[in-house]
């Protein structure tokens, strides 16, 4: 599948980005979120939905605490489905590549992180409604001569393996060009001790990597644009739809935008 390079200004990545929420669990702990009427008046969890993800994409997913809890907003809107829909939910962290294989196999509900919609991944999952756009964007170190899309021509793109990032570098520019690591964060400190050029990744974890290393910037010109969803496996169709009806529910009364916002500070 061929990814056509869009040439999206990053102020209009940064203004699509419409995703949020608040929750938190960890690997092995079980959390029925908080407050949620229509739940507290159901009497019994209907049982547990599991949630696979790789919890190195912040702020979608991330370790925070020293009680290492597994916090960000898709843990969140994760969290306000399984509350909603009566479930209590678990999360499992594990690789990004494994995460589909996962819900394929029924060991996970579902899988949730910061998964870009793609018709190769549709072939063996169902996606939910979107509850997020993102762009892919590159970043560079302050003093690169990479100004735009193009110049990464013959250069060494990072990414964080078996992600859309890793997709479009290596349809654009070469397997030969590509280097790959199990999470984004390793291909940005790959880039600050200058082993690779650039690094193509999702505009949100960019933008907390490049705040936490010193000397990198995020170039003005965004890859491509996405949409985030929710990976069900394909004969679960009754959760799909379960799962479709909490998120319009969650994205109609606030509650999404909130968490977001909770996450994402406009800029
Ligand atoms: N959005 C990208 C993808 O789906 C990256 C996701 C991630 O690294 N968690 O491939």
């Amino acid at each position: 599948m061929k990814k056509k390079i869009l040439a999206v200004t990053l102020a209009m990545a940064m203004v699509s980005s419409l995703v949020a929420c608040s929750g938190s669990t960890t690997k092995t702990q079980e959390s029925a979120s908080a407050s949620n009427e229509e739940s507290q008046d159901s009497t019994e969890s209907k049982g547990t939905l599991v949630m696979a993800t790789n919890a190195e994409f912040p702020p979608y997913e991330y370790h925070d605490g020293s009680d290492d809890q597994i916090v960000g907003i898709d843990a969140e809107i994760a969290a306000a489905i399984a509350d909603k829909l009566g479930y209590t939910l678990e999360i499992e962290d594990i690789a990004f590549d494994s995460v589909i294989p996962e819900v394929t196999s029924g060991k996970a509900d579902f899988g949730m992180a910061g998964m870009t919609v793609t018709e190769e991944r549709k072939k063996s999952v169902n996606f939910s409604d979107s509850y997020a756009t993102a762009v892919q964007v590159v970043i560079v170190p302050e003093d690169s001569d990479i100004t735009s899309i193009d110049d990464l021509s013959g250069k060494i793109i990072g990414v964080q393996s078996g992600t859309t990032g890793d997709l479009y570098a290596t349809d654009d520019f070469g397997d030969e060009n590509v280097e790959r690591y199990n999470k984004g964060m390793e291909a940005v400190q790959a880039l600050s001790q200058g082993k690779i050029d650039a690094v193509i990744i999702d505009n949100e974890p960019a933008k907390v990597f490049v705040q936490e290393t010193e000397g990198l910037k995020i170039l003005d010109s965004a890859y491509a644009e996405e949409q985030y969803a929710i990976a069900i496996a394909l004969d679960n169709t009754e959760l799909l739809s379960e799962v479709n009806a909490a998120l319009a529910e969650l994205k109609a009364d606030g509650t999404i935008d909130s968490i977001v916002s909770k996450y994402i500070t406009a800029d």
